[in-house]
């Protein structure tokens, strides 16, 4: 089983290229809730997003020989791939259907990866992903059930805690759970009585609704503001469900309307450009779901969002999700 040795290897492996992101003070948040609230700026990776700390120490542990890397990511997970690939000279193959649009493939694209075009559906792009691996010797890289992209995402415990370790709370968006189960591993090994908070969106939260269960369920993916959080965990999950399970306090669900108040709030007062699925932390707090009674981080993991859709988020207009809207407002200072 993984431990704190592993994340201490990940963060040697991954020095210089994907480390020691900026970790700020909030003054308004702080201000408002009146204890020092934190922000781990993942948003300021080289690809946009901390899923680059998974993918190298991912990458650099692949046997010498490896003949190249691939997986269906297409968001961040893809890019972090990519970028690893190319730092390690392998070829990268990431798998998309159709229906990704065009900007995603670009990304991938100026980063070094070959992006294939594969059929209608995620499975489909799940299904030449894994003919890749069978066919040409490509090493599939899970974006969170493997232990070195858990230990990779992990190093941001270290980097949190080495800063400011009088934190009692660490508030950490929730999907996979490659995220929270590495950060949970590190901080809990270092400060064994800090709370480890997940938050997830309310519809679709695969990760909570497993815990609850007990063992993994699948749920029903809807269009959501905290996009990079959709997707399941997959029913064979080896490592992150039971991670999740042993070490998260607590699990958290916060409304499509709270994640856009919670970004028109990181934008108006901190002026920072942040996706749905980093905000949670925050909208947990604004909405008074969870109520900080000392200093607590939250990670802000990622900024590859569409900017027509921030814009109609910033201006207070109306968003449609599929057939869910979101009533528009302008920002009023909570
Ligand atoms: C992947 C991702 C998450 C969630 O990480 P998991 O390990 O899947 O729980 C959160 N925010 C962003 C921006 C991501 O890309």
């Amino acid at each position: 089983m993984l431990d704190l040795a592993d994340v201490l290897a990940a963060q040697n492996t991954i020095k210089g290229q994907a480390d020691h992101t900026p970790l700020v003070p909030s003054p308004f948040l702080s201000d408002k809730f009146g204890t020092d609230i934190l922000l781990k700026l993942e948003n300021m990776q080289p690809i946009g997003a901390f899923k680059l700390r998974g993918a190298i120490n991912a990458v650099m542990n692949l046997p010498e020989g490896t003949k190249g890397v691939t997986c269906c990511s297409t968001g961040n997970h893809g890019r972090g791939v990519a970028f690893a690939a190319k730092l390690r000279g392998l070829r990268a193959v990431i798998c998309m259907s159709e229906l990704v649009p065009k900007a995603k493939v670009e990304g991938i694209q100026q980063l070094g990866g070959e992006v294939w075009v594969k059929g209608q559906s995620q499975d489909e792009a799940m299904a030449e992903s894994r003919r890749l691996c069978a066919e040409e010797g490509l090493v599939e890289i899970s974006p969170f059930d493997d232990p070195f992209v858990i230990a990779g995402q992990g190093t941001i415990g270290l980097e949190i805690l080495s800063a400011r370790p009088d934190l009692e709370t660490l508030l950490v968006p929730l999907s996979g759970g490659g995220l929270a189960a590495g950060i949970a591993l590190a901080a809990k090994a270092i400060k064994p009585d800090i709370q480890l908070i997940g938050i997830s969106m309310d519809r679709g939260a695969a990760m909570a609704a497993s815990i609850e269960a007990g063992h993994p369920v699948d749920v029903v993916e809807v269009p959501s503001l905290a996009d990079s959080l959709g997707g399941g965990i997959g029913m064979d999950n080896k490592f992150s469900f039971a991670l999740c399970r042993d070490l998260l306090d607590q699990t958290i669900l916060v409304t499509e309307e709270e994640i856009y108040r919670a970004m028109q709030c990181l934008y108006y007062e901190d002026r920072i450009v942040a996706e749905g699925a980093c905000v949670v932390g925050i909208a947990a707090m604004l909405a008074g779901k969870f109520k900080p009674n000392g200093p607590l981080a939250t990670i802000i993991t990622g900024r590859n969002l569409d900017m027509d859709l921030f814009t109609q988020i910033i201006t207070g207009q109306n968003v449609q999700l599929g057939d869910y809207v979101i009533e528009g407002a302008k920002y009023v200072r909570p």
